[in-house]
């Protein structure tokens, strides 16, 4: 089996070609390291071939590997899962970096609660793209008004847009999809704000994403390999 460091270059590496295969300069895109279900063991070897960043889900698996990593200068957090009220406080306090805020409430609780001795933390909206039932995150139709909520918190930045769009395979469709995440952006700085973040693109449709103008991807498969199912 290939190992966690030629995994994480031959995605470094696939990010590289998709930005410039769209003229575009591959700093401009950060990998982040999707590390749910992942023991600390397996994030320390990506972070020994140079991984900073990493994308958590479930905050108390988050904090202890937190702890268990604490011996690592530079590391960047990263809460990319659904969050309760009550989980607000330590996301707070621990992550600097949150894609997946979709209630205004949320956001007003991760303002209130950041603590004064951080920076602001970065936020992400995450957008429910084709209105799908089942997934988290706020409609198209919803977003502005949320965006301008939360562009006036004090302690958050509001820093750009998230999504998870319905799998497809075509490349083409793959894209359509990433477009529309990209135009709501563009849409929303067009009315005075000053977005310039999209978190967008996963294993399977990185490269589309990138095309689309993503300036973070989020990766776990193809880095850390297949995920255990999760469980019941
Ligand atoms: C699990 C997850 C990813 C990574 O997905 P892979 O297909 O394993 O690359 C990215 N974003 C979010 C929000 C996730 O939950």
């Amino acid at each position: 089996m290939q190992k966690i460091d030629e995994k994480l270059n031959n995605v470094t590496a696939r990010v590289r070609t998709a930005a410039e295969k769209a003229g575009r300069d591959p700093a401009q895109v950060a990998l982040i390291a999707v590390s749910k279900t992942r023991p600390a063991e397996a994030l320390e070897q990506a972070y020994r071939a140079g991984q900073r960043r990493f994308g958590e889900n479930y905050l108390q698996e988050a904090l202890d590997k937190q702890a268990a990593l604490a011996h690592l200068p530079d590391l960047e957090w990263h809460f990319i899962g659904p969050i309760q009220s009550n989980k607000t406080r330590a996301i707070a306090e621990h992550f600097a970096w949150v894609h997946s805020v979709d209630r205004e409430k949320i956001a007003r609780r991760l303002s209130d609660q950041r603590p004064a001795s951080e920076p602001p933390l970065q936020i992400c909206l995450q957008v429910n793209l084709d209105d799908e039932p089942s997934k988290a995150g706020i409609s198209l139709e919803q977003l502005p008004e949320l965006a301008r909520a939360v562009n006036e918190m004090p302690a958050v930045t509001l820093r750009g847009l998230m999504a998870i769009p319905a799998p497809q395979t075509d490349f083409n469709d793959q894209r359509a999809s990433f477009a529309r995440l990209r135009e709501a952006m563009e849409s929303l700085n067009a009315r005075g704000l000053t977005l310039d973040t999209l978190s967008m693109g996963m294993s399977a449709d990185l490269e589309a994403a990138v095309a689309e103008g993503a300036t973070q991807v989020r990766v776990g498969t193809d880095i850390f390999g297949p995920r255990e199912p999760a469980q019941p």
